[in-house]
């Protein structure tokens, strides 16, 4: 669907004149068969001529050649053939220049694979010999692998990321260059690097890109998380097992031995959200409390976690503990009591009280505040599992009593 509607601008483009191919990580990965999600487009015509062949535009890069057309409600990227000028600050390039060979073009990218260009019939522009390569499972530098990354220090992360991705492995120069260079990734943002890091750990093998960032030294301008990273490896293969990003983190750094503070000064160097760190610390809280032992499921008090942290935060608790205890069939026995602790609840959240924050302030004729949300919670954790019940009367009783203990 989108690669029809892409088609349409190559058409367009061809029609008037001008060269136009798909390029980059959607030729590599349409040739891979994997699912692509952005397809990106280039083309001899200079933006100027794009954006008046295409009124449905936003000028999304300009000084970098791109515009983004519309094309039946998608945007797509188009960019100038360019070269990249020198590189100032190991990462951007002080000017681009707009070329008319595509070739010109390709050289400027990062590896082989992505160097390659297909046109609207399906024909391949293919200089480096990036089928090759892929066919082959190869991570190759285009040029002298050291000067590339020298140019942009990103590339070293982008090359462990696409070998975890693709479980690629990479050719023994380009793997060389990468030691080299690997001091340069001081000058890299944070924010780019830690993309880089999540895709690498929400892979399909994050084993593969963890053990290349060990190997090449990659973060060892950030000590905190080449320590995480080199404890990491032997769980690693574990986190495929997990959905999401924070719970992967968590194991990460459980697993490494790394506890809550700990965690949270890698949430920091990382730039993490606020509700990222505090999930993440969170977890690795609780498993510091728990302590599961590799392969080695244990019974948990599910009744004061789920008090404490809600259902939510225990089913992915949950799901880290499953993903430690990987093999075990007691591991299930876990999950059951969990769902079984959950169902004795009476009362599942604060929403199923009988009386409600508004109620409390009338009857109590105190003005809303903060008391509000401590009294909640406490008649909450009382009614939870049966020790109080959940009528009007009951609540209103025991809000009178803990407003009194609240305000002393
Ligand atoms: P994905 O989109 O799966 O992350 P990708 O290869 O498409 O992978 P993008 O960041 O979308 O990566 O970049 C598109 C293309 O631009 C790449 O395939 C590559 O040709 C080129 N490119 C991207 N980043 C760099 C870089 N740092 N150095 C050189 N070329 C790059
Ligand atoms: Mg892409």
């Amino acid at each position: 669907m989108a690669k029809k509607l892409a088609e349409e601008i190559l058409k367009k483009l061809e029609a008037s004149g001008y060269e136009a191919y798909f390029v980059g990580g959607c030729v590599r990965d349409w040739l891979l068969n994997r699912p692509v999600h952005d397809i990106d487009i280039c083309t001899n015509a200079h933006p100027g001529d794009v954006m008046r062949l295409f009124p449905a535009h936003v000028p999304t890069g300009l000084k970098h050649g791109t515009v983004s057309v519309k094309s039946g409600g998608m945007l797509f990227e188009v960019t100038t053939y360019r070269t990249e000028g020198k590189y100032e600050d190991y990462r951007r390039p002080s000017e681009v220049s707009f070329v008319s060979e595509l070739r010109l073009d390709l050289m400027r990218r990062d590896f082989t694979m992505n160097a390659m260009a297909m046109d609207l019939r399906g024909k391949l522009e293919d200089p480096f010999a990036g089928l090759d390569d892929l066919k082959q499972g190869w991570i190759r530098a285009v040029g002298v692998p050291a000067e590339r990354f020298r140019e942009d220090a990103l590339r070293i992360l982008r090359a462990a990321r696409f070998a975890a991705q693709l479980q690629f492995q990479i050719e023994p120069d380009t793997l060389r260059a990468m030691e080299e260079t690997a001091s340069l990734l001081i000058h890299i943002a944070i924010e780019r690097v830690r993309e880089e890091l999540h895709k690498i750990i929400d892979s399909p093998a994050p084993a593969v890109g963890v053990a290349l960032l060990c190997q090449t030294a990659a973060l060892k301008s950030w000590p905190l998380l080449d320590r995480l990273f080199s404890a990491g490896i032997p769980h690693a293969p574990r986190l495929p097992r997990l959905a999401e990003l924070t719970q992967k983190w968590s194991l990460l750094l459980y697993g490494s031995g790394f506890g809550a503070e700990e965690a949270r000064q890698v949430c920091q160097v990382l730039k993490l959200s606020k509700r990222e760190k505090e999930t993440i610390c969170a977890f690795v809280e609780c498993l510091t409390e728990l302590r599961p032992h590799w392969d080695q499921p244990r019974e948990i008090d599910w009744r004061s976690l789920l008090l404490q942290r809600g259902w939510a935060f225990c089913q992915k608790l949950d799901g880290i503990l499953q993903a430690c205890w990987h093999n075990s069939a007691a591991a299930s026995d876990v999950t059951r009591s969990l769902r079984e602790t959950y169902e004795q609840m009476q009362v599942k959240s604060i929403q199923e009280l009988a009386i409600s924050g508004r109620e409390l302030s009338v009857l109590l004729d105190k003005k809303p505040g903060q008391w509000i949300q401590h009294i909640l919670q406490h008649l909450w954790q009382q009614t939870a599992f049966h020790r109080l019940p959940n009528t009007p009367e009951a609540l209103l009783e025991e809000a009178r009593k803990e407003v009194v203990r609240y305000e002393h």
